[in-house]
């Protein structure tokens, strides 16, 4: 976050630049009683105002440094809109991409165009990226997160600003005894009435490779029991939605779990810290969930029975996917916490409608994301297609939840949230793999946490594995091979001094420091076990 402080100038506009600098005095910076100051934020053009934009200076100043400019930094407020401005907050490299991008479409010349070629008429203008009519004419279903922030900005004013619901009981509030005691209109939160979600924050899923989900359907495959996993990958540019994102997924991680033909239960992971870390150093970042729900039945084929008459995710799948939103918030500067929504999602593998094994990707809202907060949202019992508001109690006071629905004869009623049906709370997402697969970080180490027979994670696999794979740089291509690296006890490696240097070395494609990185003790060492191992020396 910079700010610019600038003197006014003879116009009466702010002119000249004032750079403080930590010996500043009133002296040194020829400053004179009577002298009106201007302090303007400088974080980007999303927050500055168009009068600022055009007086930007050169020499910036941080906010790191002085602690009188800090202060008086988190104090600033747009007059305006009473928005104050978050402290560093450090938004994903896609998001900063996409907020400096124009996201015009460029319209072809018509055959009602009256003009030379390089003009633009009502019939040829450049369409805004929220455009409702090219969204349908493209079988978009949903606009994008930073085209509804066009939207926004466009209808609204300057500053779009996007702040979470809160359903908390305001603080500070003494004209009364506090809940359960009592309760006023100003400390009250609103009622919420759930919209349909008319953004999504992730526009397409894309597996790297089939081969990646095809590994993790292995399980069931030779088990039949279901399985969990996380999504590790990045965020990248969406091409084909206005000013789109799509999740990329590299890998996908097993956490430890108990899984049987008919659920899943994650188990808290102590390794958890080290698989994100060995991630990160490898440029990658958790991405999303996966989870199988498959039903073979006498054909071979698989059962198809998520859908309209029955529920595309469970009450219990929506709660889940919020927690998992709300743990990774997308971070945003036009948010008063730093925060709004999530770019986190779902990806359930079930039965198509022809009975073909397939993905189906989804997000819950970003009211759905506050309900799970604020723990407000349970699931039913028997009808997963039904979550329900809890009733306030003496420790939690729950803001009623509206749904509006037409009814039989097709008059909108509005409806209490008890219970509630989950529809209301998807956005669903296409997921795919692209025509010409990659595989970054895959060669076939065996998966963690699956407790079979020759598909254990452990010394002998490497060892095994390093035989057969002889090429240094090829044999440390694979997420869970480095996983085990990062988390085996036999020979343990630091994640920042002992592993990271390898991390970086495959991250950005050098293959030198690879063999440099190999040359280290601690490999040394590993290799020596592992020769001991081949020999038959255990
Ligand atoms: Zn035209
Ligand atoms: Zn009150």
């Amino acid at each position: 976050m910079k700010i610019l402080w600038s003197k006014k100038d003879i116009n009466g506009k702010p002119g000249q630049e004032v750079k403080f600098i930590r010996t500043s005095t009133i002296s040194s910076l020829s400053l004179k009683n009577g002298d009106v100051l201007y302090v303007t934020p400088k974080a980007g053009k999303r927050f500055v105002t168009e009068d600022a934009d055009e007086n930007v200076g050169n020499g910036n100043m941080s906010t790191s440094g002085s602690s009188t400019s800090l202060a008086s930094m988190t104090s600033i407020k747009s007059s305006n809109n009473n928005f104050s401005i978050p402290l560093s907050v450090e938004e994903d490299p896609v998001d900063v991409e996409l907020s400096k991008i124009d996201g015009m479409i460029p319209q072809e010349k018509t055959s009602r165009c009256n003009h030379t070629s390089n003009q633009a008429c009502i019939y040829c203008a450049p369409r805004e990226p929220y455009d409702p009519e090219y969204l349908r004419e493209n079988g978009i279903k949903f606009m994008s997160f930073h085209s509804y922030l066009r939207k926004l900005k466009r209808e609204k004013t300057k500053f779009a600003s996007i702040e979470d619901i809160n359903l908390k009981i305001k603080p500070g509030c003494t004209t009364h005894p506090p809940w359960p005691e009592s309760i006023c209109s100003a400390c009250q939160p609103n009622a919420l009435t759930l919209n349909r979600q008319t953004y999504r924050h992730v526009d397409h899923i894309e597996f790297e490779s089939p081969s990646i989900v095809d590994e993790f359907l292995a399980y069931w495959r030779t088990t039949g029991s279901q399985r969990a996993g996380h999504l590790y990958g990045r965020y990248e540019k969406f091409t084909q939605t206005p000013l789109g994102i799509k999740a990329v997924v590299v890998a996908i991680y097993e956490p430890p779990q108990e899984c049987s033909r008919d659920h899943v239960r994650i188990i808290p992971d102590e390794n958890e810290g080290r698989i994100d870390a060995v991630a990160k150093g490898l440029g990658l970042a958790r991405v999303g969930w996966i989870f199988t729900d498959l039903v073979s039945d006498t054909s071979g084929q698989v059962k198809h029975f998520r859908n309209i008459d029955s529920h595309f995710l469970s009450s219990q799948e929506c709660i889940t996917a919020g927690f998992f939103q709300n743990k990774f918030a997308n971070a945003t500067k036009l948010s008063s916490n730093g925060k709004h929504g999530s770019k986190f999602v779902t990806v359930c593998v079930t039965g198509s409608k022809d009975k073909q094994v397939h993905m189906e990707g989804y997000q819950v809202s970003n009211q759905c994301m506050a309900l799970v907060r604020e723990n407000v949202l349970v699931p039913t019992k028997d009808a997963p297609e039904f979550g329900y508001v809890r009733e306030s109690s003496s420790k939690q006071y729950v803001p009623d939840v509206f749904y509006k629905e037409k009814d039989k004869y097709g008059n909108e009623v509005t409806k209490m949230g008890r219970p509630l049906p989950v529809e209301y709370l998807l956005v669903d997402i296409p997921v795919a793999t692209p025509k010409s697969p990659v595989q970054t970080f895959s060669t076939g180490f065996p998966v963690e946490n699956r407790p079979m027979e020759g598909h254990l994670q452990d010394f002998a696999a490497l060892a095994s594995l390093k035989q057969k794979m002889p090429n240094l740089p090829e044999f440390f291509r694979d997420f869970h091979l480095l996983i085990y690296l990062g988390t085996q006890t036999i020979q343990p490696l630091s994640l920042e001094e002992e592993l990271g240097p390898l991390l970086a070395a495959l991250r950005d494609e050098k293959t030198e420091l690879v063999y440099d990185w190999a040359e280290s003790s601690h490999w040394r060492n590993i290799e020596l076990l592992m020769q001991n191992f081949n020999d038959g020396y255990q």
